[in-house]
């Protein structure tokens, strides 16, 4: 269905939202230019490495962070390297992340020229109070004007990545974003449920008991309306993803299918054929690297086919439809049985995992609970 993604992370933001535990740091635009200087250069490096660039990458996804934070000029120029330096599938799907503060009709006909074909607004809510609540800098009329300058400008596949369970969201609060989701009718949908990250502002207020969240139960009802109200319209292919016929991300399919992927910029990860290594997180540390030409690579491990069978299992399941368990034991020689001795057929046999000829995926009424099943298999 997809080949190896080619990913690039841009680790800054305009200031920190207080749920993010992403790899990204506050900066300005002349910064965030600095470091995509130092990218390129990057891109040069693994271009010119037979065992990575002499690869033909079906996708190419910047991300971050904020990548919308750095000029357009810049960003262009990125884009048309990588065409340039590595060989993209002639239909790559080239997406971008961006914020809607950063959006404007500059940035959004000199990417479509460079050759973006899908943008993906990190929108969060559509309610100011709490979009005020997580510290994003942008507004709901802010998002809702970015969309239209993006579907103007031409872009025919956007997503919108939106969060629940937030604090002090009501089911009404969620249900109006769901509403405003159907009016503008993006190709594609992240709704995911707020996870409290330690790390975060918000981990540090849960830890002093001062953060007011959803209970699980308004958390069930929340997802419940969210497939009563977006089944008529998107189909849900994973766990948090929903898009319109055809519109998968092609890019993160080919991660949930564990398939290869290039990660270049800082803290980007790379997995090729099992091989998988790590750049330096840390951004400043990472353009100190590049610029002094010693490696950024900060960890790397060569992955057994046991470990990347248990991987592919976790990741696969994600997708609604599964995947092919079969040509799975095939790619890596080995056998689920060899993995996991009987757990797998005692799963099917509790209606947890369902197989179907040589498919197998999550039961649909464990979905809701999906990592009660996904963490027996790690
Ligand atoms: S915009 Fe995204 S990456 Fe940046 S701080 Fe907010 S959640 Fe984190």
């Amino acid at each position: 269905m997809t080949g190896p993604g080619l990913y690039l992370h841009i680790p800054f933001c305009r200031s920190k939202c207080s749920y993010c535990a992403f790899n990204s740091v506050a900066a300005q635009r002349d910064t965030v230019d600095a470091y995509l200087d130092l990218l390129a250069r990057q891109i040069e490096e693994y271009a010119a490495l037979e065992w990575c660039g002499g690869r033909r990458f079906s996708t190419l996804f910047i991300g971050g962070g904020t990548p919308s934070l750095a000029s357009p000029a810049k960003l262009a120029a990125i884009i048309t390297l990588c065409r340039s330096r590595f060989s993209l599938a002639d239909q790559a799907e080239i997406s971008m992340e961006a914020n809607p503060d950063t959006i404007g009709p500059e940035l959004l006909t000199t990417l479509r020229e460079a050759g973006l074909n899908r943008l993906s607004i990190g929108i969060q809510s559509f309610n100011n109070a709490i979009l005020a609540g997580i510290n994003r800098v942008h507004t709901a009329e802010q998002a809702i004007k970015a969309f239209h300058l993006a579907r103007g400008c031409g872009l025919a596949n956007i997503n919108i990545d939106l969060i629940y369970g937030l604090p002090h969201q009501t089911m009404a609060d969620w249900q109006e974003d769901l509403q405003q989701i159907l009016a503008l009718a993006p190709e594609h949908l992240a709704l995911y449920e707020l996870t409290i990250e330690p790390e975060s502002p918000f981990g540090r207020l849960q830890a002093e008991k001062a953060l007011v969240l959803p209970d699980e139960d308004l958390l069930a009802d929340m997802e419940e309306a969210t497939n009563t109200l977006l089944s008529p319209h998107y189909q849900r292919y994973e766990i948090a993803n929903f898009c319109r016929p055809g519109r998968q991300c092609r890019h993160n399919i080919n991660y949930w299918l564990n398939g290869s992927y290039l990660g270049l910029g800082a803290g980007a990860v790379s997995c090729l054929d099992g091989l998988r290594f790590t750049h330096e997180s840390d951004p400043y540390r990472f353009m100190s690297a590049v610029e002094h030409k010693t490696t950024t690579i900060r960890q790397a491990e060569c992955l057994s086919r046991t470990a990347r069978f248990r991987e592919s299992m976790i990741m696969g399941l994600r997708l609604i439809d599964g995947f092919n368990l079969r040509k799975l034991e095939k790619r890596l020689d080995i056998s689920a049985t060899e993995v996991y001795g009987p757990l797998l057929a005692e799963l099917n046999s509790q209606g947890r995992l369902l197989r179907q000829g040589e498919m197998i995926r999550l039961a649909p009424d464990w979905l809701p609970v999906a990592n009660q099943v996904l963490n027996t298999l790690v």
